[in-house]
This record gives C-alpha cells, sequence and structure tokens, in this order.
C-alpha cells in the first residue's frame, strides 16, 4: 500500500507528522537559521513558531555547546556527515535551559541543497521535571546556576522583579560583575570565586540592578556534581533574596545605636560609666567634697603589659579581658557613692566620695587584689604569668582656685610610679 503513495503525498504525511507532534523538532540550516520548526518546539521554548522560522538559532544555543554544532554542519557540508547524535542546551525565552539532541541526518541529500541539522527537545523526566521547574519559576527568590568561575548558566526569571534583568541577559555572564566593588572583597579567594561557595551563606552584599542601582542579597550555595567529572564539570546553585529592607532597618537601628552611645553614659564594652559621664560626676562631686570640706579621693587603674596582652591573644580576648577587669572592679568598689568608670583604652577610674587617703589605698588593694585573683594567663606579661595592674591614688580636701583636674594629675604621677616601681601594685600620690 505504502508503495502506491505519491512522493507529494508521502511528504503531505510526513509534513503533518511534524506540524501535529507534541515534540518540539526543528532543523538548522547551515547558513545558521531556523529552518523549519513544528509548533511544538515553538510552545516548548517559548517563541511564537513565525518568529522562529528564519531566525538565527545561535542565540537560543547555549554559549557552550555552538561550537559543537558548527562544528557537526561543518562535517555535514564537507560530505562527511556520521556524527553522533549529542545534547545541547536550548535556551527558552525566560532563559531556562532545556535539553535538546542534535542529529545530522545521514539521508543523502541532493546535491546543492542545503545541509541541515535535525533537533529535537528532549524532555526527559517530565513530571518531576516540571514540579521542580515551577516550584523554582515561581520562586521570589532568586535560584541560579554557575560554573565555578561564577558564570551564570541559569537564573530563574524572578531576576526580572528583584533586578530588573531578563533571564537571558545574565545568561552566560560572570555574577560577580553584577556585585558592588566593596562587596567584592569581602569574598575570601575572588581569584577563584565560586570554589568558596561551601562557605557561603555570603551574607548580604551589594548587587547591580539594570537600573544601575544597588539591592541588599543573601546567598546560600552549594556545590553539585563530583569534582572528578570532567565532562560537565561542577556547578554552584545558588539561592538569592532581596534582604534590603532588612538592612534598611539594620542600619537606622545601626545609626539610632551610635546616636544612642553618643548621649549615653555607659562603656558599651564594659557597662561602667564612660569617660563622660565620669567627668561630669566628677565635677559634681569636687564641688560637694569643697562644699562640706571632706576628703575626696580618686584611683586610676592601668592594665600591666596590655599592649603584649593584645598582641598575644588578640583584641577579641583583649576586650574580654577588659571586661573581666571591669567586673573586678565593681567588686571591690562597693560603697553606693563610689563611682568606677572607663577613663580611656585600659585605663579605669574610681571616684570615692567621703574617703581619706588610708581608705583610697585600701580600695586601690583591694582592686589590685581582685584582678590578680582573676587568674587570667598573660604570657606576654614581665611581671606575673596572670593578668595584673598598677593604681596610682591621690586624695585632696577641694579648695577654691584649685582645679578639680589636679586630683587627677595627682593620681597619675601616682600610677607613673607605680609603673615604675615594678608594676601590679598601688601607690598613692606623695608630695615629696
Ligand atoms: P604598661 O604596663 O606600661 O601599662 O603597658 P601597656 O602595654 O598596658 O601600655 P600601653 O598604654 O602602651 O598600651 C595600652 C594598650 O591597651 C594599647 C592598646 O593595644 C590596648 N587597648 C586600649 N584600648 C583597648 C580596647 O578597648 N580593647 C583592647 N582589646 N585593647 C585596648
Ligand atoms: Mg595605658
Ligand atoms: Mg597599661
Amino acid at each position: 500500500m505504502v508503495d502506491q503513495w505519491t512522493d507529494a503525498e508521502q511528504t503531505q504525511l510526513y509534513f503533518s507528522a511534524f506540524r501535529l507532534s507534541t515534540n518540539g523538532m526543528a532543523f538548522f540550516s547551515e547558513e545558521g537559521l531556523f529552518l523549519r520548526v513544528n509548533p511544538a518546539f515553538g510552545k516548548q521554548i517559548g517563541y511564537p513558531e513565525e518568529a522562529l522560522n528564519g531566525m538565527p538559532w545561535e542565540p537560543v544555543i547555549h554559549p557552550d555547546d555552538r561550537k559543537q554544532i558548527h562544528s557537526i554542519m561543518k562535517d555535514l557540508v564537507d560530505g562527511t556527515p556520521g556524527a553522533q547524535p549529542f545534547e545541547a542546551r536550548l535556551i527558552r525565552s525566560d532563559g531556562t535551559l532545556v535539553p535538546c539532541s542534535v542529529t545530522a541526518p545521514v539521508v543523502p541529500r541532493p546535491h546543492g541543497s542545503p545541509a541541515s541539522l535535525f533537533v529535537q527537545i528532549l524532555e526527559s523526566d517530565a513530571g518531576s521535571d516540571s514540579l521542580y521547574r515551577t516550584l523554582i519559576e515561581q520562586s521570589t527568590d532568586v535560584v541560579s546556576m554557575h560554573d565555578l568561575s561564577g558564570r551564570i548558566l541559569y537564573i530563574s526569571p524572578s531576576c526580572r522583579v528583584l533586578l530588573g534583568y531578563e533571564p537571558k541577559e545574565l545568561i552566560g555572564i560572570s555574577a560577580y560583575d553584577l556585585f558592588h566593588p566593596e562587596d567584592l572583597t569581602k569574598i575570601p579567594g575572588i581569584t577563584s570565586p565560586m570554589e568558596t561557595a561551601p562557605n557561603l551563606p555570603l551574607s548580604s552584599y551589594r548587587i547591580r540592578t539594570k537600573n544601575g542601582g544597588y539591592v541588599w542579597f543573601e546567598t546560600s550555595g552549594r556545590i553539585t556534581g563530583d569534582e572528578h567529572d570532567s565532562g560537565n564539570g561542577q556547578t554552584v546553585i545558588c539561592i538569592s533574596r532581596d534582604i534590603s529592607s532588612r538592612k534598611q532597618t539594620e542600619q537606622q537601628l545601626m545609626k539610632t545605636n551610635e546616636l544612642l552611645q553618643k548621649i549615653s553614659s555607659i562603656d558599651a564594652l564594659t557597662g561602667l560609666a564612660n569617660r563622660r559621664f565620669f567627668d561630669e560626676r566628677f565635677a559634681k562631686e569636687w564641688r560637694h567634697a569643697m562644699r562640706f570640706s571632706t576628703p575626696l579621693s580618686v584611683i586610676l587603674l592601668d592594665i600591666d603589659y596590655f599592649k603584649r596582652y593584645n598582641d598575644t591573644y588578640g583584641h577579641h580576648d583583649g576586650d574580654a579581658c577588659l571586661q573581666y577587669v571591669a567586673e573586678a572592679m565593681r567588686r571591690a568598689a562597693k560603697r553606693p557613692g563610689d563611682m568606677t568608670a572607663r577613663y580611656g583604652g585600659e585605663e579605669f577610674v574610681i571616684v570615692l566620695p567621703v574617703t581619706d587617703g588610708r581608705g583610697a589605698l585600701y580600695v586601690a588593694e583591694r582592686m589590685r587584689s581582685e584582678v590578680e585573683l582573676l587568674r587570667i594567663p598573660h604570657r606576654g606579661s614581665a611581671v606575673s604569668s596572670f593578668v595584673t595592674a598598677s593604681l596610682g591614688v591621690a586624695t585632696m580636701i577641694p579648695v577654691r582656685d584649685v582645679s578639680p583636674r589636679e586630683l587627677i594629675i595627682r593620681a597619675d604621677k601616682a600610677l607613673y610610679r607605680a609603673k615604675q616601681e615594678g608594676r601590679n601594685r598601688a601607690i598613692a600620690y606623695d608630695d615629696e
């Protein structure tokens, strides 16, 4: 029966099958154009069929696959066909990828007729695939796939809303090209950046939008694929979300905190009174003591070899050490009127109202001992294997025409002597 079909009828039959097939099929011409596509092909890659016929095929083929297609086409034109069908990736209009098989037909072609390749969309495991695709494409997060150099192989359509780019504008470029220059330097090993992906999440970095602005992104990533698989290589799957509004709130909060700190009376690290508050209170105590002719004492405490402590254990441990010392001082100055403050750096000051020289020296010695009893190891110290402090004590009954600064100066002189005489001691100011 078949034999009785005319050529025209057969052509009509095959043409109908081509048109009616639910499987996307197309022919690529040797000039680099779509020769024919069927309606399913257009539908599956998201372009109207009419737009595809005669359109260049390169833009819809993944950049890494174009070379192989060109080379097979060249073989075909040279009359050396026979290459195995291979898998390439088509880029849908939304930027997503879909695998296709490319075949160089072995049918002899009449002399002079153009060479063409047969392309067929492969929708493997369509059920779960489309479920995942729907999830990814509906997600408000941006899902992206990169090679290890950061180049974008796939990016989900939410990049339109969040960044203003069409997915296909981003495919093939490096994600790092979109980073804010300042944030690039935050990433360790930026020379081979995506290899640091297991260290992701990359918290808060800025990404450039289509209109030239920046949004804050937070990304978590994971390397997929086998590092020994030289064929497909490893890729990095990233999920990113816009955290601009959170960032804005954080920045506002930071500003408020800075402002609060400025107008606050508390030292943020130790919780003691800060220098500003100390100056105010000290002036008041001075006037009060003058009015009632009562002795006013001041103790200055300075940690011994603290620079070396930082050098040995690091600034973070240094800060913790300051907190312990502050705590020890609080324990030692027990009277309600006593005020302990952070004077600056690793120096502390204590004001003791209505306290004479003997009493102040007694408190200073208790403080020295409390610091020593903390037994914080200090390898760099030349006076002990633990953290110690030196203290200078001064006492005055304030009189008119003497500046309150004088009392501090005297305590500082005593402290200097305590350092000179071997540290880890409390010394009272002495005129002689
Ligand atoms: P000395 O026994 O003579 O007092 O020696 P020192 O090293 O303690 O004296 P110096 O004044 O040279 O060094 C003080 C050091 O205190 C300098 C700085 O590294 C450290 N420092 C000051 N403020 C802070 C701070 O807020 N945190 C930390 N971790 N270190 C601080
Ligand atoms: Mg000091
Ligand atoms: Mg010191």
